[in-house]
């Protein structure tokens, strides 16, 4: 069933690409720039520079990835200021902001946020229906790890 454009519920969508992975994204965020038009698209620096200039769009740029800016994505996300995540990280090549990286990865799984590291991944959370409507994701009851027994503390 195709959907009016007029009829997405915009989401909060974060991009980011290492750099041997920057030309994939780029080519998949092109093919999909009139649905990427229609949600509030975040990405770290380079990526969204990149992104900005390549397909005439506002993206909401945060800090580049190696200097804070996979931590800045994590942290929208513990907020609940991100609904997903394309993340096309490089499998090949050690980084520096490793534990950045996997610190991303992390939250974007505690906090249930879908999140899509390859373009076949990308394409599939692009062609569902749900990107269309309004989700609600369900969130992991945390409250029993809040308010766990610490050895000698009430
Ligand atoms: P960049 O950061 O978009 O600033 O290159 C991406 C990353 O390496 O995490």
């Amino acid at each position: 069933m195709a959907c009016e454009a007029s009829s997405i519920t915009p989401k909060k969508i974060a991009l980011i690409a290492h750099d041997n992975r920057k030309g994939d994204l780029l080519e998949w965020a092109k093919y999909n720039r009139n649905l990427l038009a229609q949600h509030d698209v975040y990405a770290t620096g380079t990526t969204g520079n990149l992104l900005q200039r390549e397909l005439a769009m506002e993206i909401i740029k945060l800090q580049s990835g190696p200097l804070g800016g996979d931590q800045q994505i994590g942290a929208k996300i513990a907020e609940g200021d991100i609904d997903f995540l394309i993340f096309f990280w490089d499998p090949l090549e050690p980084h520096p902001h490793d534990p950045d990286v996997k610190a991303l990865l992390r939250l974007a799984v505690v906090w249930n946020i879908p999140i899509a590291c390859n373009r076949a991944s990308a394409d599939f959370m692009f062609s569902s229906p749900l990107i269309f409507e309004e989700y609600h994701r369900q969130l992991p009851d945390y409250e029993e790890y809040r308010n766990r027994q610490i050895m000698g503390k009430q």
